[in-house]
C-alpha cells in the first residue's frame, strides 16, 4: 500500500484495524503514516496536537511489525493512539496546556512514564503525540490552553469541549482512532458529548493516577475517548487495573470489558429487565436545551425499545453539585500546584531580585488567568479563619451527594440523562467564568461521588451539532454502562457520524 493520503484506514473500528494487522492487510508503519499524513494536513483547523512525535510513532510501528513478524504481537499492538498532554511520556515534553510545563524556551520533559502511558507502550501501542486541554485540565472549552484553542470539527468557530478538547477533536476528525483523557467534573465526558464521541471516566480507583499532572487528586480519573463503545472499551483494558504506585488505585481483579460487551441473555432483547433512572432534576432544569432534551428522549425510546425500563427519580442534591465541586475542587488544585514554585521545574521568571519576587513572578507569568483564579478561590477556602465554612461544609456536602446517589442505586440500575445543558458553544463568547462553570452542571455529580459515568453520542441538534447521552452507573460498573451503550449503537449510527473536517479529502496540495 503506497497512497496512504487516499485510503480509508481512518474510518476502521479498533477491531478492524486490530484485525487487518493480524491478518496483514497492511503494516503499522502504513496505518501511522496514514495518520501522520491527515493530522499534518487536517490539523492546522483544528489544532488538536499540542506536540506530534512523528519519527518516534514510525519507530514504534516498525518495532510493532517486527513483534508481529516474530509472533508475538499483542491484539491492539501497531495501533496508534493520542495522549492527552497531562499524562508524563518519558523524553517528550509534556505541557498540561500551561506556560508553566510547556513554556517554549525550556518545556518540561519527565525522567518517566505515566502508568497509563507505559501500559499502552506495554501492549504495543503506537504514540501519535500529545493532544491539547485547557490549562492544567481547568475549563470546560479548551480556550484556557496556553498553545491556543482546539477547534470543534463539526464546526470550527465552535468549542470542542474540556479540557480534553484536544483528544475529542483528534478523535472526532479522525487524526487518531482513540485518545486518552482525564474527567476531574466532566473533561472525558463534556467533550465527548460536543464532538460525538463516545467516552467513559471510570470509577475513581480503577485507572493509575501516577505520572498524571494532578489537578482535584481525590476527583481526577483517567479514561478513553473514541468513536464507540467498542474502541473505548479495547482502550479502557490496556488502560485499568491496579498499580502499587497510586495508593488510590484499587486492588481488584482486571476485568475484559470488550468481552462483556455483548454477555446478554436474550440478542433481541439485551437490556430486558435494566431499570434506568430518569431523575426529575435533570429533566426539569431550566438550563436543560429543549433540542438537547428531544434527542435524549429519543434515546431513551431506544433503550426501553430494547427492554430497558424507565423510572422516574429524584437526585434532591442535584442543584448542589456545581457550588460544592467548585469549592473543592480549587481546593485541591491550590495545594497541589503549589509546587510550581519556580525552583524545581517548570517557568522560571528572568532575573529575579530575591526569592519572594522568583516566587511571584514565577507563579503570576506561568499560570493563566483561570488557574491563578482557582487557587485564589481554593487557598481562601482552605485559609485558617474560612476551613470550616467553606471546605469542611462542602466536604460534608459532598458525602452527602454520594448518599443520594447511592439511594437512587437501590432503586435503578442506572442513571440517563442529558451530559450536557447545550451543545458545543461558540469560541470566545462565554466570558463569564461562572457562566462556563455552570455547563458542568450533569457531569461534576459523578466525580463528587467518584462514580463510573459514559457520554454516548445521541443525535445531533438543528446546527448539526452532536448530543451526548450521560448514564452514570454504580461502583466497578464499566463493564455494565459500555455493554448498555453498545447495543444502542449496535441499533443505531450516530456514533458513526462524520464531521466536516474529517470528510475532508486529503490532496497532493495538503499532505
Ligand atoms: N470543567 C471542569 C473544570 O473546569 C472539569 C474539568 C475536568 O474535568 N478536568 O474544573
Amino acid at each position: 500500500m503506497t497512497d496512504h493520503y487516499s485510503s480509508d484506514l481512518h474510518q476502521f473500528s479498533v477491531r478492524q484495524l486490530g484485525e487487518g494487522l493480524a491478518t496483514k492487510q497492511f503494516s503499522s508503519v502504513e496505518l501511522t503514516q496514514h495518520y501522520l499524513q491527515r493530522i499534518a494536513a487536517l490539523d492546522p483547523q483544528l489544532n488538536s496536537y499540542v506536540t506530534v512525535t512523528g519519527e518516534l510513532a514510525l519507530a514504534q510501528a516498525q518495532a510493532a511489525d517486527q513483534a508481529r513478524g516474530a509472533g508475538h504481537a499483542g491484539a491492539l499492538s501497531g495501533i496508534p493512539l493520542a495522549h492527552k498532554d497531562i499524562f508524563c511520556t518519558q523524553g517528550i515534553k509534556t505541557t498540561a496546556g500551561s506556560r508553566m510545563l510547556g513554556d517554549p524556551k525550556n518545556p518540561f520533559i519527565a525522567p518517566y512514564n505515566a502508568t497509563v502511558v507505559q501500559k499502552c507502550l506495554d501492549a504495543g501501542l503506537v504514540t501519535l503525540g500529545k493532544v491539547n486541554m485547557d490549562e492544567f485540565a481547568m475549563g470546560s472549552t479548551n480556550e484556557k490552553s496556553f498553545f491556543g484553542a482546539t477547534k470543534n470539527p463539526w464546526d470550527t468557530n465552535r468549542v470542542p469541549g474540556g479540557s480534553s478538547g484536544g483528544s475529542a477533536a483528534a478523535v472526532a476528525a479522525d487524526l487518531a482512532p482513540f485518545a486518552t483523557g482525564t474527567d476531574t467534573g466532566g473533561s472525558i465526558r463534556q467533550p465527548a458529548a460536543f464532538c460525538g464521541l463516545t467516552g467513559i471516566k471510570p470509577t475513581y480507583g480503577r485507572v493509575s493516577r501516577f505520572g498524571m499532572i494532578a489537578y482535584a487528586s481525590s476527583f481526577d480519573q483517567a479514561g478513553p475517548m473514541a468513536r464507540s463503545a467498542e474502541d473505548c472499551a479495547y482502550l479502557l483494558n490496556v488502560m485499568a487495573g491496579h498499580d502499587a504506585k497510586d495508593s488510590t488505585s484499587v486492588d481488584l481483579p482486571a476485568e475484559d470489558y470488550v468481552a462483556q460487551l455483548t454477555q446478554v441473555d436474550d440478542l433481541n432483547q439485551p437490556l430486558k429487565g435494566l431499570r434506568i433512572g430518569l431523575p426529575k432534576q435533570y429533566f426539569d432544569s431550566p438550563a436543560l436545551d429543549p433540542e438537547v432534551k428531544a434527542c435524549i428522549e429519543d434515546s431513551l425510546k431506544q433503550l426501553e425499545s430494547q427492554g430497558a425500563i424507565l423510572v422516574s427519580i429524584d437526585l434532591n442534591t442535584a442543584d448542589y453539585v456545581i457550588s460544592t465541586y467548585y469549592l473543592l475542587a480549587p481546593a485541591e488544585a491550590s495545594s497541589n500546584l503549589s509546587r510550581y514554585d519556580g525552583v524545581r521545574y517548570g517557568y522560571r521568571c528572568e532575573n529575579p531580585t530575591d526569592l519572594t519576587d522568583l516566587y511571584q513572578r514565577s507563579r503570576s507569568e506561568g499560570f493563566g488567568d483561570e488557574v491563578q483564579r482557582r487557587i485564589l478561590i481554593g487557598t481562601y477556602a482552605l485559609s485558617a479563619g474560612y476551613y470550616d465554612a467553606y471546605y469542611v461544609k462542602a466536604q460534608k456536602v459532598r458525602r452527602l451527594i454520594q448518599q443520594d446517589f447511592l439511594k437512587a442505586f437501590s432503586q435503578v440500575d442506572v442513571i440517563a440523562g442529558p451530559t450536557t445543558p447545550e451543545t458545543a458553544g461558540i469560541i470566545s463568547i462565554k466570558l463569564d467564568p461562572v457562566l462556563e462553570y455552570l455547563s458542568d452542571l450533569f457531569t461534576v455529580g459523578a466525580n463528587l461521588a467518584g462514580l463510573p459515568a459514559i457520554s454516548v453520542p445521541v443525535g445531533l441538534d438543528e446546527k448539526n451539532l452532536p448530543v451526548g447521552l450521560q448514564l452514570i452507573g454504580n461502583y466497578w460498573s464499566e463493564g455494565q454502562l459500555l455493554s448498555i451503550a453498545h447495543h444502542y449503537q449496535q441499533q443505531t449510527n450516530w456514533h458513526l457520524q462524520r464531521p466536516p473536517v474529517a470528510k475532508q479529502s486529503l490532496t497532493q496540495e495538503n499532505v
